[in-house]
């Protein structure tokens, strides 16, 4: 199985299995935000680097035994939810809600993904789902690409700000990436949920989320994810924005927008268990000092060496200096 991953559960999607289809890490985009770490292939050039019958083979292993998806899709759970895989084989399941592109990169840059979105209508009725930073969506095969999917869940952080956290390719223009998201909503039969991540001291600035709104506007999308950063960024100065400024910029963006984030902090403070489960969620992307996983999950850092201690008595990460590691043991949730 190289293609499919999961099914990993979404707040947005339900049980969502994802179909992987471009490279780590292949992108228009080197967002300092990106949970999978930094692009190594910057580019616009869109390319058949999977095949559409492979895939087309593994989801017919898999599927065949499902159930039929449920009727609605489950309420919101959190940012890249059906992002990066996870490691783990897909197993047969008794229930998919969506069948989600997404994984390692800009799964437009695919060439093959209007065709592989053709062959999976035929042999299955679960809702497709694209996950996409949207950046290609001024070109015109883009758009046709996707005409067959159930959900397109682009992204836009950013108008002003977009080079300074997005980090797109050279040939990148903001404008035509709206104009190229509205364009496709006009055409588009499906639901276009559009996601927004706020960066601390990034994109929060009065004027930039004016922009914002005027961008959103133009797009009309059905509705609005708001985000901030809850995972390990690719920059350690990607910090997550407080919940109550989070608060305030759904309510500056209208009925439509929905806060898709965990709040991490709030939940952190009030649940101590949560809090080594963090510690560990984090520490199981790399080794970190405890200064970064502050910046991460956003709690003091008396707090975190405590919970650290415990665990490193419990064997289940340990320390060199001040780097603070997993150990390779099986964590009981
Ligand atoms: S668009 Fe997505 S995959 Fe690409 S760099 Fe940004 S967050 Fe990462």
């Amino acid at each position: 199985m190289k293609h499919i991953f999961g099914p990993v559960p979404s707040r947005r999607f339900g049980l969502s299995l994802g179909i992987d289809i471009i490279p780590n890490k292949v992108c228009t985009l080197d967002c300092i935000y990106c949970q999978i770490g930094k692009t190594t292939d910057l580019t616009l050039q869109r390319r058949p680097y999977v095949a559409v019958k492979p895939v087309i083979t593994e989801l017919k292993k898999i599927l065949k035994p499902t159930l039929p998806p449920i009727a609605s899709l489950s309420p919101c759970l959190s940012s890249g939810e059906a992002g990066a895989p996870l490691g783990r084989e897909p197993k047969r399941v008794e229930r998919i809600d969506c069948l989600t592109f997404s994984g390692c990169g800009e799964p437009t840059l695919n060439s093959n993904i209007g065709k592989m979105i053709f062959e999976i209508k035929k042999i299955s009725n679960i809702p497709i789902v694209v996950i996409t930073n949207g950046t290609l969506f001024y070109k015109k095969d883009v758009r046709k690409d996707l005409l067959d999917a159930d959900i397109v869940a682009p992204s836009l952080d950013a108008v002003l700000n977009f080079k300074k956290i997005n980090r797109p390719h050279k040939k990148l223009q903001i404008n035509k990436i709206v104009n190229g998201i509205s364009e496709f909503k006009k055409i588009f039969k499906g639901k276009l949920w559009l996601e927004v991540l706020i960066v601390k001291n990034f994109n929060d600035s009065p004027k930039e989320l004016k922009s914002l709104k005027k961008a959103i506007k133009k797009i009309n999308p059905d509705k609005i994810h708001l985000n901030t950063v809850v995972r390990p960024p690719s920059e350690m100065y990607a910090k997550m924005l407080d919940w109550k400024k989070l608060i305030s910029i759904r309510n500056y963006f209208g009925k439509k927008c929905k806060i898709i984030s965990y709040n991490k902090q709030h939940d952190a403070k009030s649940n101590k268990k949560n809090i080594s489960k963090y510690i560990l969620e984090v520490l199981k992307r790399r080794p970190m000092q405890v200064k970064d996983i502050q910046v991460v999950i956003g709690i003091d850092k008396k707090t975190i060496l405590k919970e650290l201690w415990l665990l490193e008595r419990k064997k289940i990460v340990s320390h060199n200096n001040n780097w603070w590691t997993l150990n390779q043991v099986k964590i009981k949730r």
